[in-house]
């Protein structure tokens, strides 16, 4: 277990040094901003959205490497998809962080499973979500990001 942890840390530290998709977008038709006040991440996400469709989108900001990572790798994994199947994927990927369902989120979660060991670290968990909350925000038109105190 502890080479898997190894492993999914590299992977981190890895998008954190070299973020993906890490720049404005032109020709978004949605953005939100999102701050942790907790750790000092703060980040804009952009959409590009065809319908229902995210054909684009991005990223700008700071924040730690566990932030930055999840943001990065969100953005890859969700060029493409659907607004329900973005929705869907930060429930899981919530579910994953919060250790509510650890096994099971893992195996849904592709790529993004390299963040289940934020649930050790609960202080850590609004790093980790803090790019999916921004998400939703810009999904439904809510200009900032509300982290919920429970999380
Ligand atoms: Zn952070």
């Amino acid at each position: 277990m502890s080479d898997l942890r190894d492993l999914y840390q590299e992977v981190i530290l890895e998008h954190s040094k070299a973020p993906r998709n890490f720049h404005g977008l032109a020709h978004a038709n949605h953005r939100a901003d999102g701050v942790n006040p907790l750790c000092g991440d703060q980040f804009t996400v952009y959409l590009h959205m065809d319908g229902d469709a995210i054909r684009d989108i991005s990223f700008e900001g700071s924040g730690c490497a566990i932030s930055k990572a999840s943001a990065s790798m969100m953005t890859q994994i969700l060029k493409g998809k659907s607004r329900a199947e973005a929705e869907k994927l930060f429930e899981r990927f919530h579910k994953l962080v919060t250790g509510e369902e650890p096994a099971k989120g893992g195996e849904d979660l592709g790529k993004l499973a390299v963040f289940s060991g934020v649930s050790e670290y609960p202080a850590r968990v609004k790093c980790a979500t803090l790019a999916w909350h921004t998400l939703h925000a810009a999904l439904v038109g809510e200009a900032e990001a509300v982290l919920p105190e429970d999380e």
